[in-house]
Protein backbone atom coordinates (compact mmCIF):
# COMPACT_ATOMS: atom_id res chain seq x y z
CA UNK A 1 0.00 0.00 0.00
CA UNK A 2 3.06 2.46 0.71
CA UNK A 3 4.14 2.02 -3.12
CA UNK A 4 1.34 3.02 -5.73
CA UNK A 5 2.78 2.04 -8.40
CA UNK A 6 -0.71 1.36 -10.32
CA UNK A 7 0.06 1.93 -13.61
CA UNK A 8 -3.71 0.47 -14.10
CA UNK A 9 -7.23 0.20 -12.95
CA UNK A 10 -6.68 -3.02 -12.58
CA UNK A 11 -3.78 -2.27 -10.56
CA UNK A 12 -6.29 0.58 -8.36
CA UNK A 13 -8.97 -2.53 -7.76
CA UNK A 14 -6.18 -4.90 -5.69
CA UNK A 15 -4.86 -1.76 -3.91
CA UNK A 16 -8.62 -1.17 -2.60
CA UNK A 17 -8.59 -5.16 -2.12
CA UNK A 18 -5.97 -5.21 -0.11
CA UNK A 19 -6.75 -1.76 2.03
CA UNK A 20 -6.86 -2.16 5.48
CA UNK A 21 -9.43 0.82 6.03
CA UNK A 22 -11.58 -0.69 3.28
CA UNK A 23 -14.56 -1.98 5.58
CA UNK A 24 -14.76 1.75 7.05
CA UNK A 25 -16.17 3.34 3.92
CA UNK A 26 -19.70 1.55 4.76
CA UNK A 27 -19.76 4.20 7.49
CA UNK A 28 -20.70 7.10 5.32
CA UNK A 29 -24.11 7.34 3.06
CA UNK A 30 -22.19 8.33 -0.18
CA UNK A 31 -24.27 9.54 -3.28
CA UNK A 32 -24.43 7.37 -6.28
CA UNK A 33 -21.96 8.52 -8.85
CA UNK A 34 -19.93 10.79 -7.11
CA UNK A 35 -16.49 10.39 -6.35
CA UNK A 36 -15.94 13.19 -3.49
CA UNK A 37 -12.56 14.71 -3.43
CA UNK A 38 -13.55 17.05 -0.62
CA UNK A 39 -13.88 15.81 2.37
CA UNK A 40 -10.71 18.50 3.38
CA UNK A 41 -13.67 21.24 3.18
CA UNK A 42 -17.05 19.28 3.99
CA UNK A 43 -16.84 15.79 5.79
CA UNK A 44 -19.23 13.38 4.19
CA UNK A 45 -22.71 12.23 5.99
CA UNK A 46 -21.90 9.24 8.32
CA UNK A 47 -24.86 6.54 8.42
CA UNK A 48 -25.45 7.06 11.63
CA UNK A 49 -26.01 11.02 12.00
CA UNK A 50 -29.56 11.34 10.97
CA UNK A 51 -30.47 8.80 13.40
CA UNK A 52 -28.88 10.02 16.43
CA UNK A 53 -30.26 13.70 15.31
CA UNK A 54 -33.74 12.37 14.97
CA UNK A 55 -33.02 11.14 18.62
CA UNK A 56 -31.89 14.38 19.87
CA UNK A 57 -35.18 16.15 18.37
CA UNK A 58 -37.75 13.89 18.73
CA UNK A 59 -37.00 12.45 22.05
CA UNK A 60 -34.27 14.34 23.86
CA UNK A 61 -36.09 17.78 23.11
CA UNK A 62 -39.34 17.00 22.40
CA UNK A 63 -40.09 14.51 24.88
CA UNK A 64 -37.26 15.86 27.39
CA UNK A 65 -37.63 19.25 26.98
CA UNK A 66 -35.58 21.14 29.57
CA UNK A 67 -35.16 17.57 31.66
CA UNK A 68 -32.58 16.43 29.09
CA UNK A 69 -29.68 19.02 30.24
CA UNK A 70 -29.35 16.60 32.88
CA UNK A 71 -31.21 13.61 32.10
CA UNK A 72 -29.84 13.42 28.14
CA UNK A 73 -26.10 14.49 29.34
CA UNK A 74 -26.57 17.62 27.29
CA UNK A 75 -24.68 20.27 29.15
CA UNK A 76 -21.29 17.84 29.47
CA UNK A 77 -21.43 17.44 25.22
CA UNK A 78 -18.81 19.81 25.03
CA UNK A 79 -16.44 17.67 27.28
CA UNK A 80 -17.70 14.70 26.28
CA UNK A 81 -17.18 15.72 22.63
CA UNK A 82 -13.98 17.19 23.27
CA UNK A 83 -12.67 14.21 25.11
CA UNK A 84 -13.04 12.43 21.90
CA UNK A 85 -11.37 14.91 20.09
CA UNK A 86 -8.34 15.05 22.08
CA UNK A 87 -7.59 11.38 21.58
CA UNK A 88 -7.23 12.04 17.86
CA UNK A 89 -4.69 15.22 18.42
CA UNK A 90 -2.30 13.86 21.06
CA UNK A 91 -4.26 16.09 23.74
CA UNK A 92 -5.02 14.82 27.47
CA UNK A 93 -8.58 14.02 29.01
CA UNK A 94 -10.67 17.37 30.36
CA UNK A 95 -7.63 19.58 28.21
CA UNK A 96 -10.17 20.09 25.04
CA UNK A 97 -13.82 21.48 24.56
CA UNK A 98 -15.71 21.88 22.31
CA UNK A 99 -17.65 25.42 21.22
CA UNK A 100 -18.35 27.79 18.73
CA UNK A 101 -16.34 28.61 15.90
CA UNK A 102 -12.88 27.97 14.63
CA UNK A 103 -12.69 31.97 14.33
CA UNK A 104 -14.05 32.89 17.60
CA UNK A 105 -11.74 30.10 18.97
CA UNK A 106 -8.98 31.21 17.47
CA UNK A 107 -9.85 35.05 18.83
CA UNK A 108 -10.10 32.94 22.37
CA UNK A 109 -6.72 31.74 22.66
CA UNK A 110 -4.41 34.03 20.50
CA UNK A 111 -5.94 36.65 23.16
CA UNK A 112 -5.07 34.64 25.83
CA UNK A 113 -1.48 33.59 23.99
CA UNK A 114 -1.20 37.41 23.88
CA UNK A 115 -2.08 38.34 27.88
CA UNK A 116 0.68 35.93 28.91
CA UNK A 117 3.32 37.19 27.23
CA UNK A 118 2.59 40.15 27.37
CA UNK A 119 2.40 40.01 30.85
CA UNK A 120 5.73 38.67 31.10
CA UNK A 121 7.26 40.69 28.55
CA UNK A 122 5.63 43.61 27.49
CA UNK A 123 8.05 44.94 24.84
CA UNK A 124 6.88 42.16 22.49
CA UNK A 125 5.16 43.44 19.77
CA UNK A 126 4.96 40.93 17.27
CA UNK A 127 2.14 38.18 15.70
CA UNK A 128 3.92 35.92 13.49
CA UNK A 129 2.05 34.31 10.92
CA UNK A 130 2.55 32.90 7.27
CA UNK A 131 1.11 34.99 4.32
CA UNK A 132 -1.44 32.43 2.64
CA UNK A 133 -2.57 31.40 6.06
CA UNK A 134 -6.23 31.07 6.24
CA UNK A 135 -7.83 34.14 5.70
CA UNK A 136 -9.86 34.14 8.81
CA UNK A 137 -7.39 33.34 10.63
CA UNK A 138 -4.82 36.26 9.88
CA UNK A 139 -8.14 38.55 10.11
CA UNK A 140 -8.31 37.53 13.39
CA UNK A 141 -5.00 38.48 14.47
CA UNK A 142 -4.97 41.77 12.48
CA UNK A 143 -7.98 42.76 14.36
CA UNK A 144 -6.52 41.87 18.06
CA UNK A 145 -2.62 43.44 16.72
CA UNK A 146 -4.20 46.56 16.07
CA UNK A 147 -6.13 46.01 19.63
CA UNK A 148 -2.99 45.34 21.45
CA UNK A 149 -1.02 47.97 19.68
CA UNK A 150 1.36 45.11 17.84
CA UNK A 151 1.82 44.14 14.38
CA UNK A 152 1.04 41.22 12.37
CA UNK A 153 3.88 40.12 10.26
CA UNK A 154 3.09 37.75 7.48
CA UNK A 155 6.27 35.53 6.20
CA UNK A 156 6.71 32.93 3.71
CA UNK A 157 6.53 29.49 4.91
CA UNK A 158 10.32 28.90 4.74
CA UNK A 159 11.27 32.69 6.63
CA UNK A 160 9.52 31.62 9.58
CA UNK A 161 12.36 30.59 11.62
CA UNK A 162 14.36 33.94 11.40
CA UNK A 163 11.37 36.13 12.48
CA UNK A 164 11.15 34.33 15.75
CA UNK A 165 13.11 36.70 17.79
CA UNK A 166 12.73 38.86 20.79
CA UNK A 167 9.80 41.13 19.26
CA UNK A 168 7.59 37.39 19.14
CA UNK A 169 4.92 37.12 21.42
CA UNK A 170 2.83 34.53 19.46
CA UNK A 171 3.71 32.35 16.46
CA UNK A 172 0.15 31.45 14.85
CA UNK A 173 -0.41 28.91 12.12
CA UNK A 174 -2.30 26.31 10.33
CA UNK A 175 -0.56 23.34 10.81
CA UNK A 176 -1.54 22.19 7.13
CA UNK A 177 -1.71 25.33 4.97
CA UNK A 178 -5.48 25.31 2.92
CA UNK A 179 -4.21 25.98 -0.56
CA UNK A 180 -1.03 24.25 -0.54
CA UNK A 181 -1.55 21.07 2.06
CA UNK A 182 1.89 21.75 3.13
CA UNK A 183 2.41 20.65 6.23
CA UNK A 184 4.67 22.24 9.04
CA UNK A 185 6.59 20.85 11.64
CA UNK A 186 4.68 21.27 14.97
CA UNK A 187 7.48 19.97 17.37
CA UNK A 188 10.36 21.61 15.68
CA UNK A 189 8.43 25.60 15.21
CA UNK A 190 7.09 25.15 18.80
CA UNK A 191 10.10 24.79 20.22
CA UNK A 192 12.01 27.94 17.86
CA UNK A 193 9.16 29.81 18.82
CA UNK A 194 9.81 29.17 22.50
CA UNK A 195 13.45 29.57 22.70
CA UNK A 196 12.74 33.12 21.25
CA UNK A 197 10.33 33.39 24.35
CA UNK A 198 7.24 33.26 22.44
CA UNK A 199 4.03 30.75 22.58
CA UNK A 200 2.41 29.05 19.79
CA UNK A 201 -1.42 29.04 18.19
CA UNK A 202 -2.22 26.25 15.98
CA UNK A 203 -5.03 25.50 13.75
CA UNK A 204 -5.25 22.16 13.35
CA UNK A 205 -8.10 22.62 10.88
CA UNK A 206 -6.65 20.45 7.97
CA UNK A 207 -4.64 18.09 10.52
CA UNK A 208 -7.31 16.82 12.92
CA UNK A 209 -8.79 13.45 11.53
CA UNK A 210 -6.33 13.58 8.68
CA UNK A 211 -2.99 12.48 10.16
CA UNK A 212 -1.33 11.51 13.74
CA UNK A 213 -0.95 14.96 15.44
CA UNK A 214 0.95 15.25 19.01
CA UNK A 215 -0.19 18.56 21.04
CA UNK A 216 1.31 17.50 24.27
CA UNK A 217 4.68 16.03 22.22
CA UNK A 218 5.03 19.01 20.47
CA UNK A 219 4.51 21.56 23.58
CA UNK A 220 2.56 23.74 21.45
CA UNK A 221 0.45 25.94 24.04
CA UNK A 222 -2.57 26.48 22.69
CA UNK A 223 -4.82 24.97 19.80
CA UNK A 224 -8.16 24.88 17.58
CA UNK A 225 -9.94 23.21 14.98
CA UNK A 226 -12.97 22.78 12.52
CA UNK A 227 -15.51 20.23 12.98
CA UNK A 228 -16.56 19.97 9.52
CA UNK A 229 -13.80 19.10 7.96
CA UNK A 230 -12.49 15.80 8.48
CA UNK A 231 -13.90 15.13 11.27
CA UNK A 232 -17.35 14.97 9.03
CA UNK A 233 -19.54 17.08 11.62
CA UNK A 234 -21.65 18.55 9.19
CA UNK A 235 -22.02 21.85 7.50
CA UNK A 236 -20.78 24.58 10.28
CA UNK A 237 -20.54 22.06 13.16
CA UNK A 238 -18.80 23.43 16.00
CA UNK A 239 -15.15 24.05 16.56
CA UNK A 240 -12.65 22.53 19.02
CA UNK A 241 -10.29 24.55 21.39
CA UNK A 242 -7.16 23.00 23.48
CA UNK A 243 -5.11 24.71 25.99
CA UNK A 244 -1.80 23.39 27.31
CA UNK A 245 -2.39 22.58 31.21
CA UNK A 246 0.35 24.83 31.19
CA UNK A 247 -1.66 27.40 30.85
CA UNK A 248 -4.90 26.81 31.32
CA UNK A 249 -5.43 28.25 34.50
CA UNK A 250 -3.25 31.45 33.63
CA UNK A 251 -5.67 34.80 32.40
CA UNK A 252 -8.93 33.71 31.22
CA UNK A 253 -10.02 34.26 27.52
CA UNK A 254 -12.35 38.10 26.87
CA UNK A 255 -15.33 35.78 26.09
CA UNK A 256 -16.28 35.53 29.36
CA UNK A 257 -19.59 33.91 28.98
CA UNK A 258 -21.43 32.16 31.77
CA UNK A 259 -20.73 28.76 30.47
CA UNK A 260 -17.10 29.80 31.17
CA UNK A 261 -17.76 30.55 34.71
CA UNK A 262 -16.72 28.41 37.48
CA UNK A 263 -20.43 27.95 38.89
CA UNK A 264 -22.53 29.24 35.83
CA UNK A 265 -26.26 28.14 37.80
CA UNK A 266 -25.02 30.35 41.15
CA UNK A 267 -25.89 33.27 38.74
CA UNK A 268 -23.15 35.63 40.49
CA UNK A 269 -22.81 38.66 39.18
CA UNK A 270 -19.25 38.42 39.18
CA UNK A 271 -17.30 36.38 36.55
CA UNK A 272 -15.21 33.62 38.00
CA UNK A 273 -13.61 31.64 35.43
CA UNK A 274 -14.12 27.92 35.69
CA UNK A 275 -10.53 25.87 36.29
CA UNK A 276 -9.18 24.79 33.10
CA UNK A 277 -10.42 24.58 29.40
CA UNK A 278 -13.89 24.88 30.49
CA UNK A 279 -13.19 28.57 31.10
CA UNK A 280 -12.96 28.86 27.32
CA UNK A 281 -16.48 27.52 26.64
CA UNK A 282 -18.71 31.08 26.33
CA UNK A 283 -22.11 30.42 25.36
CA UNK A 284 -25.11 27.48 25.63
CA UNK A 285 -23.77 24.50 23.64
CA UNK A 286 -25.48 24.06 19.94
CA UNK A 287 -26.92 20.42 21.03
CA UNK A 288 -28.04 18.72 17.98
CA UNK A 289 -24.86 20.00 16.10
CA UNK A 290 -22.96 18.67 19.05
CA UNK A 291 -24.56 15.48 18.64
CA UNK A 292 -23.98 15.08 14.39
CA UNK A 293 -20.42 16.03 15.17
CA UNK A 294 -20.01 13.01 17.95
CA UNK A 295 -21.32 11.03 14.92
CA UNK A 296 -18.61 12.40 12.88
CA UNK A 297 -15.70 11.97 15.60
CA UNK A 298 -16.97 8.38 16.34
CA UNK A 299 -16.09 7.23 12.43
CA UNK A 300 -12.27 8.76 12.42
CA UNK A 301 -11.96 6.93 16.28
CA UNK A 302 -12.63 3.86 14.65
CA UNK A 303 -9.33 4.18 12.12
CA UNK A 304 -5.95 3.73 13.33
CA UNK A 305 -4.37 6.95 12.70
CA UNK A 306 -1.47 5.53 11.53
CA UNK A 307 -2.70 3.27 9.12
CA UNK A 308 -5.06 5.96 8.44
CA UNK A 309 -2.17 8.01 7.25
CA UNK A 310 -0.33 5.44 5.58
CA UNK A 311 -3.04 5.24 3.03
CA UNK A 312 -3.43 8.81 2.96
CA UNK A 313 0.10 9.45 1.43
CA UNK A 314 -0.48 6.70 -1.09
CA UNK A 315 -3.69 8.16 -2.12
CA UNK A 316 -2.17 11.05 -2.48
CA UNK A 317 1.59 9.83 -4.40
CA UNK A 318 -0.67 8.11 -6.58
CA UNK A 319 -2.84 10.80 -7.74
CA UNK A 320 0.25 12.97 -8.36
CA UNK A 321 1.25 10.04 -10.62
CA UNK A 322 -1.65 10.03 -12.68
CA UNK A 323 -2.21 13.81 -12.83
CA UNK A 324 1.62 14.41 -14.13
CA UNK A 325 1.53 11.71 -16.55
CA UNK A 326 -2.38 12.06 -18.16
CA UNK A 327 -3.33 16.06 -17.80
CA UNK A 328 -0.57 17.65 -19.14
CA UNK A 329 -0.91 22.05 -18.20
CA UNK A 330 -1.16 21.59 -14.86
CA UNK A 331 1.03 22.41 -12.10
CA UNK A 332 1.79 20.40 -8.46
CA UNK A 333 1.51 23.05 -5.74
CA UNK A 334 1.73 21.14 -3.58
CA UNK A 335 4.82 19.62 -1.62
CA UNK A 336 5.87 16.51 -3.83
CA UNK A 337 7.69 14.97 -0.49
CA UNK A 338 4.45 12.75 1.18
CA UNK A 339 6.21 13.85 4.78
CA UNK A 340 5.64 17.58 3.93
CA UNK A 341 1.90 17.18 2.97
CA UNK A 342 -1.19 16.66 4.67
CA UNK A 343 -4.05 14.61 3.03
CA UNK A 344 -4.98 17.35 0.19
CA UNK A 345 -3.04 17.65 -3.26
CA UNK A 346 -3.24 21.13 -5.13
CA UNK A 347 -2.68 21.96 -8.49
CA UNK A 348 -1.82 25.40 -10.44
CA UNK A 349 -4.08 26.20 -13.65
CA UNK A 350 -2.47 30.24 -14.66
CA UNK A 351 -5.85 30.62 -16.21
CA UNK A 352 -8.87 28.10 -16.26
CA UNK A 353 -8.91 26.63 -13.08
CA UNK A 354 -11.88 27.92 -12.26
CA UNK A 355 -14.09 26.57 -14.94
CA UNK A 356 -11.86 23.58 -15.31
CA UNK A 357 -13.12 22.73 -11.94
CA UNK A 358 -16.70 23.70 -12.77
CA UNK A 359 -16.70 21.03 -15.84
CA UNK A 360 -15.12 18.31 -12.93
CA UNK A 361 -17.93 18.39 -11.08
CA UNK A 362 -20.36 18.15 -13.87
CA UNK A 363 -18.65 14.88 -14.24
CA UNK A 364 -19.35 14.06 -10.53
CA UNK A 365 -15.82 14.18 -9.16
CA UNK A 366 -15.86 17.17 -6.83
CA UNK A 367 -13.09 18.80 -5.68
CA UNK A 368 -13.16 22.77 -5.10
CA UNK A 369 -11.47 26.27 -6.66
CA UNK A 370 -9.28 28.72 -4.42
CA UNK A 371 -8.55 31.85 -5.96
CA UNK A 372 -6.71 32.13 -8.39
CA UNK A 373 -5.75 29.43 -9.65
CA UNK A 374 -5.29 26.60 -7.66
CA UNK A 375 -7.77 23.10 -7.86
CA UNK A 376 -7.73 21.41 -4.77
CA UNK A 377 -8.45 17.66 -4.01
CA UNK A 378 -8.49 16.70 -0.29
CA UNK A 379 -8.46 12.51 0.14
CA UNK A 380 -9.98 11.06 3.23
CA UNK A 381 -8.54 7.43 3.57
CA UNK A 382 -11.79 6.57 5.63
CA UNK A 383 -14.13 6.34 2.18
CA UNK A 384 -11.88 7.47 -0.36
CA UNK A 385 -10.61 4.63 -2.84
CA UNK A 386 -8.23 3.38 -4.59
CA UNK A 387 -10.59 3.22 -7.80
CA UNK A 388 -11.68 6.75 -7.29
CA UNK A 389 -8.18 7.95 -7.67
CA UNK A 390 -8.06 6.62 -11.16
CA UNK A 391 -11.30 7.20 -11.61
CA UNK A 392 -10.95 10.88 -10.94
CA UNK A 393 -7.89 11.17 -12.92
CA UNK A 394 -9.60 9.59 -16.27
CA UNK A 395 -12.58 12.41 -15.60
CA UNK A 396 -9.51 14.94 -15.11
CA UNK A 397 -8.19 14.06 -18.34
CA UNK A 398 -11.07 14.04 -20.32
CA UNK A 399 -11.94 17.45 -18.87
CA UNK A 400 -8.77 18.99 -20.15
CA UNK A 401 -8.35 16.97 -23.57
CA UNK A 402 -12.10 17.67 -24.77
CA UNK A 403 -11.67 21.14 -23.72
CA UNK A 404 -15.14 21.74 -22.73
CA UNK A 405 -14.21 23.76 -20.30
CA UNK A 406 -14.59 26.40 -22.55
CA UNK A 407 -18.11 26.67 -22.11
CA UNK A 408 -19.94 29.44 -20.62
CA UNK A 409 -21.51 27.26 -18.17
CA UNK A 410 -18.60 25.87 -16.31
CA UNK A 411 -17.50 29.93 -16.06
CA UNK A 412 -19.96 31.71 -14.16
CA UNK A 413 -19.03 31.94 -10.86
CA UNK A 414 -21.03 30.72 -7.45
CA UNK A 415 -20.77 32.90 -4.48
CA UNK A 416 -19.22 29.63 -2.76
CA UNK A 417 -16.08 28.15 -4.63
C1 LIG B 1 -11.83 25.93 7.47
C2 LIG B 1 -10.92 26.83 8.22
C3 LIG B 1 -11.44 27.76 9.11
C4 LIG B 1 -12.92 27.92 9.25
O1 LIG B 1 -13.27 28.83 10.22
P1 LIG B 1 -14.81 29.03 10.56
O2 LIG B 1 -14.79 29.88 11.74
O3 LIG B 1 -15.40 27.66 10.77
O4 LIG B 1 -15.45 29.65 9.38
C5 LIG B 1 -10.54 28.53 9.84
N1 LIG B 1 -9.21 28.40 9.65
C6 LIG B 1 -8.68 27.49 8.80
C7 LIG B 1 -7.23 27.36 8.65
C8 LIG B 1 -9.53 26.69 8.05
O5 LIG B 1 -9.03 25.83 7.19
Amino acid sequence: MTSPQATTRQDCLALDAHDPLASLREQFKLPEGVIYLDGNSLGVLPRSTAARVQQVVAQEWGDGLIRSWNTAGWIDLPQRVGNKIAQLVGAGDGELVVADSTSVNLFKVLSAALRITRADSPARKCIVSERSNFPTDLYIAESLAREHGMRLVLVEPEDIAQHLNADLAVLMLTQVNYRTGRLHDMAALTQAAHAAGGLTVWDLAHSAGALPVDLRASHADFAVGCGYKYLNGGPGAPAFVWANPRHAERFWQPLSGWMGHAAPFEFTPDYRPASGIARYLCGTPPVISLAALECGVDTVLAADMTTLRRKSIALTELFIELVESRCAGLQLASPREASKRGSQVSFAHPSAGYPMMQALIARGVIGDFRAPDILRFGFTPLYTRFIDVWDAVEQLAQVLHSGEWREPRFNQRSAVT
